[in-house]
Protein backbone atom coordinates (compact mmCIF):
# COMPACT_ATOMS: atom_id res chain seq x y z
CA UNK A 1 0.00 0.00 0.00
CA UNK A 2 1.15 3.60 -0.35
CA UNK A 3 -0.46 6.89 -0.80
CA UNK A 4 0.12 8.97 -3.81
CA UNK A 5 1.01 12.53 -3.52
CA UNK A 6 0.08 13.01 -6.74
CA UNK A 7 -3.72 12.79 -6.05
CA UNK A 8 -3.93 11.88 -2.70
CA UNK A 9 -5.31 8.17 -3.50
CA UNK A 10 -4.06 5.37 -1.67
CA UNK A 11 -3.26 2.85 -4.56
CA UNK A 12 -3.78 -1.12 -3.18
CA UNK A 13 -2.66 -2.88 -6.16
CA UNK A 14 0.81 -1.93 -6.60
CA UNK A 15 1.63 -5.31 -7.66
CA UNK A 16 0.36 -4.58 -10.97
CA UNK A 17 2.31 -1.96 -11.86
CA UNK A 18 5.94 -1.41 -12.83
CA UNK A 19 7.52 1.30 -10.30
CA UNK A 20 10.22 2.86 -12.08
CA UNK A 21 12.98 5.24 -10.27
CA UNK A 22 14.46 8.14 -12.11
CA UNK A 23 16.31 11.73 -11.08
CA UNK A 24 14.19 14.48 -10.05
CA UNK A 25 16.53 17.11 -11.36
CA UNK A 26 19.73 16.64 -13.28
CA UNK A 27 21.79 15.50 -15.56
CA UNK A 28 19.90 12.09 -16.28
CA UNK A 29 16.62 13.36 -16.23
CA UNK A 30 16.33 14.96 -19.54
CA UNK A 31 17.50 12.07 -21.83
CA UNK A 32 15.32 9.86 -19.20
CA UNK A 33 12.45 11.52 -19.81
CA UNK A 34 12.53 11.63 -23.39
CA UNK A 35 13.19 7.92 -23.69
CA UNK A 36 10.00 7.41 -22.02
CA UNK A 37 7.80 9.41 -23.86
CA UNK A 38 9.26 8.46 -27.06
CA UNK A 39 8.50 4.52 -25.36
CA UNK A 40 4.77 5.53 -25.55
CA UNK A 41 4.64 6.63 -21.31
CA UNK A 42 2.29 9.64 -20.99
CA UNK A 43 3.01 11.16 -17.41
CA UNK A 44 2.56 14.15 -16.21
CA UNK A 45 4.65 16.84 -17.06
CA UNK A 46 5.15 18.68 -13.85
CA UNK A 47 7.89 18.22 -11.26
CA UNK A 48 6.46 18.68 -8.07
CA UNK A 49 4.92 15.25 -7.33
CA UNK A 50 7.44 12.70 -5.57
CA UNK A 51 5.01 9.89 -8.11
CA UNK A 52 3.73 10.12 -11.04
CA UNK A 53 1.41 7.66 -12.57
CA UNK A 54 1.70 7.20 -16.22
CA UNK A 55 -2.33 7.65 -17.96
CA UNK A 56 -2.01 4.92 -20.52
CA UNK A 57 0.61 2.19 -18.92
CA UNK A 58 0.82 0.63 -15.66
CA UNK A 59 3.61 2.23 -14.90
CA UNK A 60 4.80 4.20 -12.13
CA UNK A 61 7.62 6.89 -12.27
CA UNK A 62 9.25 8.02 -9.06
CA UNK A 63 11.26 10.88 -8.97
CA UNK A 64 13.87 11.38 -6.73
CA UNK A 65 17.76 12.56 -6.23
CA UNK A 66 20.10 10.76 -8.08
CA UNK A 67 21.63 8.86 -4.88
CA UNK A 68 18.40 7.61 -3.66
CA UNK A 69 18.28 5.22 -6.77
CA UNK A 70 19.85 2.32 -6.04
CA UNK A 71 19.24 1.53 -2.53
CA UNK A 72 15.09 2.47 -3.72
CA UNK A 73 16.14 -0.77 -6.48
CA UNK A 74 18.08 -2.66 -3.22
CA UNK A 75 15.51 -2.22 -0.59
CA UNK A 76 12.98 -3.20 -3.14
CA UNK A 77 10.78 -0.35 -3.17
CA UNK A 78 11.14 0.02 -6.80
CA UNK A 79 11.25 -2.52 -9.05
CA UNK A 80 13.42 -0.42 -11.59
CA UNK A 81 15.95 2.76 -11.54
CA UNK A 82 17.87 4.79 -14.24
CA UNK A 83 21.15 5.52 -12.68
CA UNK A 84 24.45 6.37 -13.70
CA UNK A 85 27.10 3.50 -13.07
CA UNK A 86 29.08 5.99 -10.87
CA UNK A 87 26.90 6.24 -8.36
CA UNK A 88 25.64 2.81 -8.48
CA UNK A 89 29.11 1.47 -8.13
CA UNK A 90 29.89 3.83 -5.52
CA UNK A 91 26.63 3.33 -3.82
CA UNK A 92 27.24 -0.44 -3.55
CA UNK A 93 30.49 -0.17 -2.13
CA UNK A 94 29.55 1.98 0.62
CA UNK A 95 26.12 -0.46 1.53
CA UNK A 96 28.48 -3.26 1.50
CA UNK A 97 30.67 -1.83 3.91
CA UNK A 98 27.35 -0.67 6.07
CA UNK A 99 26.07 -4.44 5.79
CA UNK A 100 23.06 -3.26 3.51
CA UNK A 101 21.56 -5.04 0.80
CA UNK A 102 23.50 -4.69 -2.46
CA UNK A 103 21.70 -6.97 -5.00
CA UNK A 104 20.21 -5.39 -8.29
CA UNK A 105 19.95 -6.78 -11.63
CA UNK A 106 21.54 -4.59 -15.10
CA UNK A 107 18.38 -4.90 -17.04
CA UNK A 108 19.96 -2.90 -20.46
CA UNK A 109 23.04 0.03 -20.80
CA UNK A 110 21.00 3.39 -21.89
CA UNK A 111 22.65 5.59 -25.05
CA UNK A 112 23.30 8.39 -22.58
CA UNK A 113 24.80 9.60 -18.86
CA UNK A 114 28.32 9.39 -20.61
CA UNK A 115 31.14 10.87 -18.31
CA UNK A 116 34.02 9.71 -16.58
CA UNK A 117 35.66 10.01 -12.98
CA UNK A 118 39.15 11.52 -12.96
CA UNK A 119 41.52 12.66 -11.17
CA UNK A 120 42.81 16.15 -11.73
CA UNK A 121 45.82 18.56 -10.16
CA UNK A 122 46.70 22.01 -10.64
CA UNK A 123 47.95 22.88 -14.20
CA UNK A 124 50.99 23.48 -13.31
CA UNK A 125 52.56 20.59 -11.20
CA UNK A 126 54.42 18.10 -13.59
CA UNK A 127 52.63 14.47 -13.83
CA UNK A 128 54.54 11.22 -13.51
CA UNK A 129 51.18 9.12 -12.44
CA UNK A 130 49.35 7.98 -9.80
CA UNK A 131 52.25 7.44 -7.71
CA UNK A 132 52.75 10.76 -7.27
CA UNK A 133 49.55 10.94 -5.28
CA UNK A 134 51.28 9.34 -2.55
CA UNK A 135 50.83 11.36 1.12
CA UNK A 136 48.55 13.36 -0.64
CA UNK A 137 45.15 14.69 0.25
CA UNK A 138 42.22 14.29 -2.12
CA UNK A 139 39.25 15.89 -2.38
CA UNK A 140 36.56 13.65 -3.64
CA UNK A 141 32.44 12.58 -4.09
CA UNK A 142 33.31 9.70 -4.26
CA UNK A 143 35.90 7.84 -2.04
CA UNK A 144 34.70 4.15 -2.59
CA UNK A 145 36.23 4.35 -6.35
CA UNK A 146 38.96 6.20 -5.49
CA UNK A 147 40.11 4.31 -2.88
CA UNK A 148 39.65 1.10 -4.67
CA UNK A 149 42.05 2.19 -7.35
CA UNK A 150 44.59 3.73 -5.38
CA UNK A 151 44.62 0.24 -3.03
CA UNK A 152 45.40 -1.65 -6.52
CA UNK A 153 48.07 0.81 -7.12
CA UNK A 154 49.81 0.28 -3.52
CA UNK A 155 49.41 4.12 -2.90
CA UNK A 156 48.66 5.99 0.80
CA UNK A 157 46.86 9.10 0.70
CA UNK A 158 44.30 11.24 2.52
CA UNK A 159 40.63 11.01 1.19
CA UNK A 160 38.42 14.80 1.76
CA UNK A 161 34.83 14.27 1.36
CA UNK A 162 33.17 16.78 -0.43
CA UNK A 163 29.80 16.20 -2.06
CA UNK A 164 29.52 20.09 -4.02
CA UNK A 165 32.32 22.12 -5.64
CA UNK A 166 35.28 19.35 -5.51
CA UNK A 167 36.74 21.30 -8.11
CA UNK A 168 37.79 24.38 -6.15
CA UNK A 169 39.67 22.32 -3.28
CA UNK A 170 42.89 22.84 -4.59
CA UNK A 171 42.74 26.67 -4.40
CA UNK A 172 41.14 26.58 -1.38
CA UNK A 173 43.75 24.71 0.20
CA UNK A 174 41.93 21.77 1.09
CA UNK A 175 43.51 18.99 -1.16
CA UNK A 176 46.38 18.67 -3.74
CA UNK A 177 44.73 16.41 -6.05
CA UNK A 178 40.97 16.09 -6.96
CA UNK A 179 38.96 13.08 -8.37
CA UNK A 180 35.97 14.00 -9.91
CA UNK A 181 33.52 14.07 -12.84
CA UNK A 182 34.74 14.87 -16.19
CA UNK A 183 32.64 15.23 -19.31
CA UNK A 184 34.16 18.11 -21.44
CA UNK A 185 36.82 19.17 -18.89
CA UNK A 186 35.75 22.73 -18.80
CA UNK A 187 35.04 22.96 -15.67
CA UNK A 188 38.16 21.81 -14.66
CA UNK A 189 40.61 24.02 -16.82
CA UNK A 190 38.20 27.30 -15.31
CA UNK A 191 39.69 25.90 -11.78
CA UNK A 192 43.04 25.86 -13.00
CA UNK A 193 43.12 21.97 -12.91
CA UNK A 194 44.49 19.64 -15.83
CA UNK A 195 42.82 16.19 -16.01
CA UNK A 196 45.90 13.39 -15.47
CA UNK A 197 44.11 10.48 -15.25
CA UNK A 198 40.55 8.81 -15.50
CA UNK A 199 39.84 6.35 -13.09
CA UNK A 200 36.17 4.84 -13.82
CA UNK A 201 34.35 5.62 -16.70
CA UNK A 202 30.41 6.01 -16.89
CA UNK A 203 26.97 5.86 -18.81
CA UNK A 204 23.29 5.50 -17.11
CA UNK A 205 22.08 2.15 -16.89
CA UNK A 206 18.28 0.71 -15.93
CA UNK A 207 18.58 -1.74 -13.20
CA UNK A 208 15.91 -3.88 -11.37
CA UNK A 209 15.44 -5.33 -7.92
CA UNK A 210 16.86 -8.65 -7.31
CA UNK A 211 13.56 -10.76 -7.27
CA UNK A 212 11.31 -11.66 -10.00
CA UNK A 213 8.87 -9.52 -10.80
CA UNK A 214 4.75 -10.28 -10.84
CA UNK A 215 3.80 -11.52 -14.20
CA UNK A 216 1.56 -8.24 -14.34
CA UNK A 217 5.10 -6.18 -13.79
CA UNK A 218 7.59 -8.53 -16.33
CA UNK A 219 4.58 -8.31 -19.03
CA UNK A 220 5.01 -4.48 -18.82
CA UNK A 221 8.83 -4.74 -18.09
CA UNK A 222 10.11 -6.75 -21.42
CA UNK A 223 7.64 -4.62 -23.60
CA UNK A 224 9.67 -1.55 -22.04
CA UNK A 225 12.52 -3.03 -22.81
CA UNK A 226 12.15 -3.80 -26.91
CA UNK A 227 11.05 -0.14 -27.11
CA UNK A 228 14.30 0.99 -25.24
CA UNK A 229 16.11 -1.20 -27.61
CA UNK A 230 14.14 0.07 -30.63
CA UNK A 231 14.51 3.63 -29.58
CA UNK A 232 18.42 3.08 -28.79
CA UNK A 233 18.79 0.91 -32.18
CA UNK A 234 17.08 3.86 -34.08
CA UNK A 235 18.78 6.29 -32.56
CA UNK A 236 22.32 4.99 -34.31
CA UNK A 237 20.44 4.06 -37.60
CA UNK A 238 19.97 6.09 -40.52
CA UNK A 239 17.40 5.47 -43.75
CA UNK A 240 19.52 6.09 -47.04
CA UNK A 241 17.60 6.92 -50.07
CA UNK A 242 19.24 8.08 -53.65
CA UNK A 243 18.70 6.81 -57.68
CA UNK A 244 22.01 4.54 -58.97
CA UNK A 245 23.34 2.98 -61.95
CA UNK A 246 22.02 -0.71 -62.09
CA UNK A 247 25.71 -1.48 -62.95
CA UNK A 248 27.28 0.15 -59.84
CA UNK A 249 24.85 -1.55 -57.38
CA UNK A 250 27.26 -3.84 -56.10
CA UNK A 251 29.76 -1.61 -55.76
CA UNK A 252 26.93 1.13 -54.49
CA UNK A 253 26.02 -1.77 -51.79
CA UNK A 254 29.57 -2.00 -50.57
CA UNK A 255 30.27 1.26 -49.50
CA UNK A 256 27.00 1.43 -47.46
CA UNK A 257 27.95 1.26 -43.75
CA UNK A 258 26.06 -1.37 -41.79
CA UNK A 259 23.45 -1.95 -44.52
CA UNK A 260 21.31 -4.85 -44.88
CA UNK A 261 19.69 -6.18 -47.86
CA UNK A 262 18.55 -2.45 -49.68
CA UNK A 263 15.10 -2.41 -51.05
CA UNK A 264 15.78 -1.76 -55.45
CA UNK A 265 12.95 -0.48 -56.68
CA UNK A 266 13.21 0.51 -60.91
CA UNK A 267 12.89 3.83 -62.36
CA UNK A 268 9.60 4.45 -64.59
CA UNK A 269 11.42 5.64 -67.97
CA UNK A 270 15.34 4.80 -67.42
CA UNK A 271 15.50 0.99 -67.48
CA UNK A 272 19.65 1.86 -66.41
CA UNK A 273 18.46 3.49 -63.00
CA UNK A 274 16.88 2.18 -60.04
CA UNK A 275 16.02 3.64 -56.51
CA UNK A 276 17.29 2.48 -53.50
CA UNK A 277 16.64 2.15 -50.04
CA UNK A 278 18.27 0.92 -47.37
CA UNK A 279 18.49 1.32 -43.32
CA UNK A 280 22.48 1.87 -41.96
CA UNK A 281 22.94 1.16 -38.56
CA UNK A 282 26.27 2.99 -38.64
CA UNK A 283 26.95 6.64 -38.98
CA UNK A 284 26.62 7.80 -42.21
CA UNK A 285 29.62 9.98 -42.36
CA UNK A 286 29.62 12.90 -45.67
CA UNK A 287 33.04 10.72 -47.37
CA UNK A 288 30.49 7.91 -48.12
CA UNK A 289 27.91 10.01 -49.89
CA UNK A 290 30.79 11.85 -52.27
CA UNK A 291 31.97 8.23 -52.59
CA UNK A 292 28.22 7.43 -53.63
CA UNK A 293 28.13 10.23 -55.91
CA UNK A 294 31.40 9.37 -57.46
CA UNK A 295 29.45 5.79 -58.43
CA UNK A 296 26.85 7.64 -60.31
CA UNK A 297 24.42 8.65 -57.17
CA UNK A 298 21.84 11.52 -57.36
CA UNK A 299 19.44 12.95 -55.21
CA UNK A 300 21.05 10.78 -52.08
CA UNK A 301 18.76 11.71 -48.77
CA UNK A 302 20.26 10.75 -45.16
CA UNK A 303 16.93 10.62 -42.94
CA UNK A 304 16.89 9.82 -39.14
CA UNK A 305 14.81 6.85 -37.58
CA UNK A 306 12.53 7.85 -34.79
CA UNK A 307 11.67 4.08 -34.12
CA UNK A 308 12.98 0.68 -34.78
CA UNK A 309 10.97 -2.79 -34.37
CA UNK A 310 13.21 -5.96 -35.78
P1 LIG B 1 21.07 15.01 -7.54
O1 LIG B 1 20.52 16.33 -7.17
O2 LIG B 1 20.04 14.12 -8.17
O3 LIG B 1 21.83 14.32 -6.43
P2 LIG B 1 23.69 15.34 -8.74
O4 LIG B 1 24.13 16.74 -8.67
O5 LIG B 1 24.29 14.34 -7.82
O6 LIG B 1 22.10 15.29 -8.72
P3 LIG B 1 24.10 15.33 -11.64
O7 LIG B 1 25.16 16.35 -11.77
O8 LIG B 1 22.74 15.67 -12.12
O9 LIG B 1 24.01 14.72 -10.16
O10 LIG B 1 24.61 14.04 -12.40
C1 LIG B 1 23.90 12.85 -12.37
C2 LIG B 1 24.68 11.79 -13.11
O11 LIG B 1 24.74 12.13 -14.48
C3 LIG B 1 26.14 11.62 -12.71
O12 LIG B 1 26.29 10.83 -11.56
C4 LIG B 1 26.71 10.95 -13.93
O13 LIG B 1 26.45 9.56 -13.92
C5 LIG B 1 25.90 11.55 -15.07
N1 LIG B 1 26.57 12.59 -15.89
C6 LIG B 1 26.40 12.70 -17.20
N2 LIG B 1 27.05 13.72 -17.73
C7 LIG B 1 27.70 14.30 -16.75
C8 LIG B 1 28.57 15.43 -16.67
N3 LIG B 1 28.87 16.16 -17.72
N4 LIG B 1 29.05 15.75 -15.48
C9 LIG B 1 28.70 15.05 -14.41
N5 LIG B 1 27.89 13.98 -14.44
C10 LIG B 1 27.39 13.59 -15.58
ZN1 LIG C 1 23.42 13.10 -6.61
Amino acid sequence: MSTCSACSEIKGSDKNRLRIAIQKSGRLTEETEKLFRNSGIKFAESHDHLLAHAENLPIDILRVRDDDIPGLVMDHVVDWGVIGQNVLEETSMQREVDGQDTGFSEVMKLNYGDCRLSVAIPSEIEWHGLKDLEGKKIATTYPFLLKRVMKQHGINYKSVLLTGSVEVAPRAGLADAICDLVCTGATLQSNGLKEVETIYTSKAVLIQRDQPLFPEKQAIADLLVQRFKGIMAAAESKYIMMNAPKDKLEQITAILPGAENPSIIQLEGDPTRVALHAVSREKVFWETLEQLKQLGATSILVVPIEKMLD
